[in-house]
């Protein structure tokens, strides 16, 4: 096979496997009882009744299935998976599902339409060897549902996303779950279809991404767009007040009643998503903490940790650990974080917190640009994500749509063993920012040393990708197709 056949391959699958030998030599045919072995060291009830369904769903047939036991070579993260491909024998070994499952990913991505008819009469794999892994453990993106967004969006995300390797989802709704313990803290005409939403965490755990609840205890109390200027819960309910500080975009500390229907909810979201290993309580851009009376006349920084604190041991009770931005841990305007995202004030006073807090919180430091020091640099130098790691905490780099941002930050995690990477896309996950948001994290989270950015190729893999999802989805709607609602926005190009 010549480079160029293994490059038109290989373009073709995000991540790219970490290795990927191609062979000369007959076809494999994914046809009606093809030969497939799986080895395993544990799982095989799951894998014996899940893997035939995967393969009657990517290419209509149903594969003759011949299951094995091995205890396998301990591997550093879950979901490592070896294949090779024969005329004869598809071989899939992994340590347990999760590995199964990301084979079959790669081979749906590998596999192609037989050719010389009109109407397609199968799919063949070309012979190789196949040795993948995760750089690291946890590889997440982030996700708004805002009142504006359609769950059938998410779900064509979280299907890609998962598609792309991604093993975690932070969902982060903005003023429209309804809550049953206090329904006043939801936009009450905007509120999501909460069967909806049950039937993605459960559609999530299938594709192997676990859906993770985020709500926000510190800044961002609004739940809406502070460039908006509305506020989902003061809006239409002023007699919420003191539980804000005064502008209401705080939670104000210092009043216990904030303090217990803040547990209720967070609670409550929790179970709602089925009580996941972690949960996102937010925390960043908290400007204007510590105003009211009250607040503005107490220690900040024995309110704010405290108030941590008391979440981190709720969840610690429930099993889950909590993440949390960066942002205010740090103070702007302190050299060494020149050029990197850093939200806390002078005047917020709030010493070395981070010191304080119990070490099993994971850092989420958001970093969205690309700073060189000086032009020679080769690289940013991410001092901050260095920092936490230095004062005992796991963290995971949270990128953007900066495509060199994204690479650098994927090295930097796999280099500095970090926890990982969780992807953010806030309200840029469609158009051009589109392929940045899915192709390059997932390279970055999975296989960093092999990062091409966005290309012609990896843009149309991505495509191509997005269309399976949406076969998989039965979506009829010209709407819901690709990443765009529609080719051309009538906002800016009047028809
Ligand atoms: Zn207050």
């Amino acid at each position: 096979m010549n480079d160029r056949e293994k490059k038109i391959l290989t373009d073709r699958l995000i991540p790219v496997p970490r290795k990927i030998d191609f062979r000369d030599g007959e076809l494999f045919l994914l046809t009606e009882k093809c030969p497939v072995r799986i080895t395993s060291a544990s799982e095989q009830e799951k894998i014996k009744e899940k893997i035939p369904e995967l393969f009657r769903s990517f290419w209509g047939v149903t594969p003759e299935l011949r299951l094995a036991q091995e205890s396998l070579p301990p591997r550093e993260f879950p979901g490592s998976y070896a294949v090779k491909i024969r005329s004869d024998l598809l071989e899939i070994r992994a340590e347990a599902f999760s590995g199964v499952l990301n084979a079959m990913k790669t081979l749906r991505q590998l596999a192609e339409p037989l050719r010389n008819t009109a109407e397609l009469k199968g799919h063949f794999l070309v012979p190789c060897d196949i040795e993948d892994a995760p750089a690291m453990e946890f590889r997440g993106i982030h996700l708004c549902i805002f009142p504006e967004t359609p769950l059938w969006d998410i779900e064509k995300q979280l299907r890609l996303a998962a598609y792309h390797k991604f093993n975690y989802a932070v969902i982060e709704c903005w003023g429209i779950f309804p809550f049953d313990s206090h329904p006043e803290f939801c936009w009450e005409e905007k509120k999501l279809d909460k069967r909806e939403l049950k039937r993605l965490i459960a559609l999530g755990r299938e594709l192997g991404i676990t859906l993770v609840p985020q709500f926000n205890l510190l800044g961002h109390a609004a739940a809406a767009r502070s460039i908006s200027g509305k506020h989902a819960i003061l809006d239409f309910h002023p007699e919420l007040q003191p539980l804000f500080e005064p502008e209401g975009w705080t939670w104000c500390l210092s009043n216990p009643e904030t303090r217990r229907i803040l547990a209720d909810l967070v609670t409550e979201l929790h179970e709602f998503f089925g009580n996941p290993p972690f949960f996102h309580i937010g925390c960043d851009e908290a400007d204007n903490i510590g105003t009211c009376l009250e607040c503005r006349r107490r220690n900040l920084k024995d309110l704010v940790l405290d108030h941590i604190r008391f979440f981190r041991d709720l969840f610690a009770a429930r099993n889950a650990r909590v993440i949390m931005w960066h942002d205010m841990l740090i103070e702007r305007g302190d050299p060494r974080w020149r050029g990197y995202t850093a939200c806390r004030l002078p005047e917020h006073d709030l010493g070395d917190l981070h010191k304080e807090l119990p070490k099993d919180i994971i850092i989420a430091d958001w970093q969205y640009g690309y700073y060189k020091p000086t032009e020679d640099d080769p690289e940013p130098t991410w001092p901050t994500s260095r920092f936490f790691k230095e004062e005992g905490f796991q963290v995971v780099v949270c990128p953007w749509i900066n495509p060199d941002g994204t690479i650098s930050l994927g090295r930097l995690a796999a280099e500095e063993k970090l926890f990982g990477m969780l992807e953010t896309t806030w309200h840029m996950n469609h158009g051009r920012d589109f392929a940045r948001i899915y192709c390059v994290p997932a390279y970055a989270s999975w296989n960093p040393a092999a990062n091409p950015g966005v290309t012609l190729s990896t843009r149309l893999a991505v495509s191509h990708h997005l269309r399976q999802v949406g076969w998989d989805m039965g979506v009829t709607e010209y709407v819901m197709t690709g990443w765009n609602l529609e080719q051309v926005d009538a906002g800016n190009y009047p028809n």
